[in-house]
């Protein structure tokens, strides 16, 4: 069995890995689908070791262990890379947010052939095609960022970045009553920018505004003052988002990188005396997948609006010039079979 890993400069390769023994609450999984996130594109482009790719994950049991009640073999399920346990002081006082101690994927790649998962983390999604399937977990970071944010209806909302998150974000606020969404992007002519954008409007984005263009902000407020922002983009981005929003305004965090740019550098007298918050999400554990898949299987958000490639596995260099240079490249999955 081969599961893919992947280091800086693109480098990723297909390891052969040996499927461990079922315990008896464990299923064992052949990998349909799996969805190339931006954690997996920091990999490629900045880990010093190799590291496992992949943990947007449909697939379909193969077995089950001796325990597992919910699940059967052929049925399709995707996957939850991080699930709340049900049982901690966190869970046990609803915060299951909070809950550190449920099960993970244990460092295996989301992108293999097969996969040996405990049950809790798994949901039925059968019927859903593969591909809308795998868009399962960013759908539910965004619907966690966007909960987590609570912006009020009818009130504008800028979102940076125009990533799978970004776009999902728009999506789930446009359906949860936001008023004017704008995204916020950095090159007008860059071909991914450009793909992104039809997309957004798609999603039912207002209007898409470029950092590179002067007066970005000012073409934004002209319109009414916003309200709160989302930055699914890298941290820095969170100072002119801060600028951005309102008296009393908030901003939700989301976008991690490994590299310098973690670091901002922030006016806290501004956010104190302009009333100004900054808010982070990361949606471990998971706990929107049952919202997410509903949203998928009744069609309310076309998920696979956003995914513009799938690669067989043994493609994975392919990776490199769909993500190393600018290309039309919004989402790509990749296929087991
Ligand atoms: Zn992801
Ligand atoms: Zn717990």
């Amino acid at each position: 069995m081969k599961g893919l890993y992947a280091r800086k400069s693109f480098d990723s390769q297909l390891q052969e890995l040996t499927v461990r023994s079922l315990g008896p609450r464990e299923v064992r999984l052949k990998v349909l689908a799996c969805g190339v996130c931006g954690t997996d594109l920091h990999l490629l482009r900045q880990a010093e070791d190799y590291s496992p790719l992949g943990h947007e994950v449909c697939g379909q049991v193969l077995a089950c262990g001796s325990e597992v009640k919910r699940f059967q073999v052929e049925q399709q399920v995707v996957l939850e890379d991080v699930a709340l346990c049900g049982v901690c002081e966190a869970c046990k006082s609803g915060r299951s947010d909070l809950c550190r101690s449920g099960q993970d994927m244990q460092s295996a790649p989301g992108m293999a052939e097969e996969l040996v998962v405990h049950e809790s983390m798994l949901h039925d999604a059968t019927g859903i095609p593969p591909l809308a399937a795998a868009m399962t977990e960013p759908l539910a970071v965004s619907i966690r960022c966007v909960e987590t944010l609570n912006p009020r209806p009818g009130k504008p909302l800028a979102i940076f970045g125009m990533g799978a998150i970004g776009l999902y974000c728009a999506a789930y606020a446009r359906l949860r009553g936001a008023g004017r969404i704008v995204m916020i992007a950095r090159d007008p002519n860059s071909a991914r920018n450009r793909i992104a954008g039809e997309i957004a409007q798609a999603y039912g984005a207002d209007d898409i505004v470029y950092t590179k263009e002067v007066d970005w902000q000012q073409r934004i407020l002209a319109q009414e003052p916003v309200d709160a922002a989302i930055v699914a983009a890298p941290p820095p981005l969170c100072v002119p988002a801060l600028d951005l929003v309102d008296y009393g305004g908030r901003v939700l965090a989301c976008g991690i990188t490994f590299g310098e740019d973690r670091q901002a550098l922030l006016n806290i007298n501004d956010m104190v005396f302009q009333k100004k918050s900054l808010l982070t999400s990361i949606a471990e554990p998971a706990l929107d997948f049952p919202l997410s898949l509903q949203l998928i299987r009744t069609g309310r958000i076309d998920v696979q609006r956003i995914i513009t490639h799938s690669l067989p596995l043994a493609q994975h260099e392919r990776l490199k010039e769909l993500y190393g240079q600018d290309a039309p490249a919004v989402k790509t999955v990749m296929l087991s079979a």
